[in-house]
């Protein structure tokens, strides 16, 4: 680690396995974001070393015999929420209506498969593993991102220090994510408007004089018109260097399976 920081974030590699595994539970946390757990034996020694892995969920309809048809099925992005013995966590934002097709082939899995439907589960191949401990953090999120910064947040010091900003539709659909006291989880509201300009405005609205002593971690990840207003922040107003940040999209509007560049 260099001096001038106090942190790290380090690409850690991890041998890529697909499992197979079955739903076993569904929570509604808000009408609109579902947690779902899935469970199986294959799931046994699962590993995710980075707040922010991805896992690619594959879909089938049906229970595919083979692997090979597992793994030609439909397949989206996820993060990896919490995991046990058997069993792995993630939780879903449910976006369009799964009873008319718009809601994408993910969103509509999380809020209608049936208990013991099949999924297929691909990695995380690669990680970026936080060593040391920023002297303070900025998250800023909408639902897709907050399984990630719930992760972030697990991994924060009971003195850690910092502000956590997630956009959702309305206090109807708050999500709350557990945080030090000293790290100040705030709900931006989008309303009726378009995804990610409330959360843009809000880190718009971030000068400076806002900027926190010392190493700060910023991880920023929501539909992709965030990415501009994350850098401009972070790299621009708060000079961060680039390897101390995470500016993501995670999704792209009004484009089927979009891909992250990583
Ligand atoms: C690294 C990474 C980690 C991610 N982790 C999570 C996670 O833990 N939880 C999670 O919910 N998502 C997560 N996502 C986002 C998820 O992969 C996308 O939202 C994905 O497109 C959903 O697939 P789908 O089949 O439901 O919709 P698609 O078939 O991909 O898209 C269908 C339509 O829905 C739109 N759409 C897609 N996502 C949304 C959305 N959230 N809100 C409104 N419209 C949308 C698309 O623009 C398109 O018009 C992550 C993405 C990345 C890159």
């Amino acid at each position: 680690m260099d001096n001038r920081t106090s942190f790290r974030l380090e690409p850690t590699g991890l041998e890529l396995r697909f499992r197979r595994a079955t739903l076993a539970a569904r929570e509604w946390l808000t009408p609109s974001y579902v947690r779902v757990r899935l469970q199986g034996p294959e799931l046994t020694g699962f590993r995710s070393l980075g707040a922010d892995d991805h896992l690619r969920l594959f879909f089938p309809e049906g229970a595919p015999e083979t692997v090979d048809d597992l793994r030609a099925a439909p397949n989206r992005e996820y993060t990896p929420l919490a995991w046990g013995e058997d069993w792995l966590e993630i939780e879903f934002a449910i976006h369009g209506d799964p009873a008319d097709g718009t809601a994408g082939v993910a969103a509509a899995w999380a809020a209608t498969a049936p208990v013991g439907a099949v999924a297929g589960v691909g990695g995380p191949r690669g990680s970026k593993v936080l060593t040391g401990r920023p002297d303070a953090w900025l998250l800023a999120g909408d639902e897709t991102a907050v399984p990630a910064m719930r992760r972030f947040a697990q991994a924060m010091d009971a003195d850690a220090v910092g502000s956590i900003h997630v956009e959702v539709t309305d206090a109807a659909h708050a999500l709350p994510i557990d945080a030090p006291a000293g790290v100040r989880v705030e709900q931006v509201h989008r309303g009726t408007g378009p995804a990610g300009v409330a959360l843009a405005a809000r880190l718009d609205a971030l000068t400076a004089e806002d900027r926190p002593t010392g190493s700060v971690f910023g991880f920023v990840a929501a539909e992709q018109s965030i990415v501009k207003p994350g850098r401009a922040l972070l790299l621009d107003r708060w000079s961060l260097a680039p390897e101390q940040m995470i500016v993501k999209g995670y999704w792209k509007r009004a484009e089927m399976e979009y891909h992250a560049p990583h």
